[in-house]
């Protein structure tokens, strides 16, 4: 019923028709003062103002009232061009809700453009099949870790292939695979005398790539208290389906992951991927007009904390090893920006002892990786990632943490193409490590088959 309500929208505002037509009243918000665009990357980038919140702002206002029209090259040009990264929202005086704009703008494009054949087939098995369900996930990074640990990466890298299919660069981002996926409901962790239960969100890529980051993540929460389950049945978040405009199908995906949690009665749902959790975090709002599931996508939402967000608002346990080390962190935007967690993070690593943070220039602009964009716009991509590789070298630190798995793949290529050898690491990691690492959290880990 939801679904064919959500297409039996006919209503219109000027070239914006059918369901998610951006509001009105959120875009009526802009001032044009522009205090947004020093922070906005790809203005920063270019000088440009059409590739500024306000231009782009501005033309969704034109396509709103039927001065510009919805498929006018410049405007679906913009709208990709930018990042999403939400910059500009966080500094905007009037509180302008860009992210929900220019996710409803792409939605508007997706419904009303034809693309190429071979880029519909592409989105449909990427978005569609691939991110759809978690086993299939599974599947398709289960081939990569054979291919990088079987000597056919090698293999490939040394043959020159990769470099003849321009695919060298994309392999460069892959980190060591995990070597065990974590599957949602087989693994638990409960320390003695547990003060509370919390449900760790698992995610597509930080549950097969990032595994052990997520383990990482339920050992630093189990050190600090909590019973720590992953309910089953849950699956990706749908943040790259909203970022790519199509709503639909991340609606499908969050109406799944409300059912997975609801019926393991979730407390607080724990995320350590910034995308996600932003994604998470606004599944109130992806369900507004859903009859049946808006309220519970709203308490849902509400209960969604991210990792250094939930650890930061309690005592932290003082954790018992020393890392003697020189670190910078880089801000997620969908941390820094789109959750507005900034201090959260810093706060923790100040109490790792013998760890030494030195702030990065720049470190809460976009790294280029955007979801997708690092794969689609490359050039921008790569230039915003030179950048911030720069800044990091800059500061000598041996790792660069991060807490996104898409700012950690993008960290990492940019570093290694720009000399550096700083490591990448999920802040999870490093608090883990503190705190002793994989053998002391063995006590209290249960896996079931
Ligand atoms: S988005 Fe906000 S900061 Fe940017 S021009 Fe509009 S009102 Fe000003
Ligand atoms: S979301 Fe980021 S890239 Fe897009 S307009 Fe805002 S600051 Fe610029």
């Amino acid at each position: 019923m939801a679904m064919i309500a959500e297409h039996a929208d006919l209503r219109r505002l000027g070239g914006f028709s059918g369901p998610d037509m951006p509001e009105e009243d959120l875009l009526h918000a802009c001032v044009h003062c522009g205090m947004c665009l020093s922070s906005c990357p790809t203005y920063r980038m270019t000088g440009q103002e059409m590739s500024s919140p306000r231009g782009r702002l501005w033309m969704m206002s034109a396509v709103a009232e039927g001065r510009m029209e919805l498929l006018d090259p410049v405007f679906t040009e913009q709208m990709y061009q930018c990042l999403d990264c939400r910059a500009c929202e966080a500094v905007c005086p009037s509180g302008v809700q860009y992210g929900v704009l220019v996710e409803a703008s792409r939605a508007q494009i997706e419904q009303h453009r034809q693309r190429p054949a071979q880029e519909r087939a592409v989105r449909k098995a990427t978005l569609g099949w691939l991110f759809g369900e978690t086993g299939r996930m599974r599947g398709f990074v289960g081939l990569t870790r054979f291919y990088q640990r079987s000597g056919l990466s090698f293999a490939a890298r040394k043959s020159r292939m990769l470099k003849l299919l321009g695919m060298e660069e994309l392999e460069g981002m892959l980190p060591p695979i995990s070597k065990k996926f974590l599957v949602a409901g087989t693994e638990r962790w409960s320390p003695p005398n547990p003060e509370r239960t919390v449900h760790l969100f698992n995610g597509c890529i930080m549950g097969t790539v990032f595994a052990d980051t997520n383990r990482a993540t339920a050992r630093v929460l189990a050190h600090n208290g909590s019973t720590v389950e992953t309910p089953a049945a849950q699956q990706c978040c749908g943040a790259l389906h909203v970022h790519s405009g199509q709503l639909d199908l991340a609606r499908d995906l969050a109406r799944r992951n409300i059912d997975a949690f609801e019926s393991a009665g979730a407390e607080a749902i724990i995320v350590n991927a910034a995308g996600c959790g932003s994604a998470l975090k606004e599944y109130g709002h992806l369900l507004k007009d859903d009859p049946t599931y808006a309220q519970r996508a709203a308490a849902f939402s509400d209960r969604v904390k991210d990792f250094t967000e939930f650890l930061a608002a309690q005592e932290l346990k003082p954790p018992t090893n020393k890392v003697t080390r020189a670190v910078t962190y880089q801000e997620p935007c969908h941390l820094a920006h789109a959750q507005r967690i900034s201090a959260q993070p810093r706060q923790l690593l100040a109490q790792v002892p013998g760890l030494e943070v030195i702030e990065m220039k720049e470190s809460s602009l976009c790294c280029g990786s955007a979801g997708i964009y690092n794969l689609t716009r490359r050039q921008m991509a790569n230039d915003l990632g030179d950048r911030k590789a720069k800044n990091v070298i800059a500061t000598g630190a041996v790792d660069v943490i991060t807490a996104n798995p898409g700012c950690a793949m993008q960290l990492r290529t940019s570093i290694n193409r720009n000399g550096g050898d700083a490591r990448v690491r999920h802040i999870a990691d490093v608090l883990d490590e503190a705190y002793g690492g994989e053998k002391t959290g063995r006590a209290f880990h249960e896996v079931s088959k």
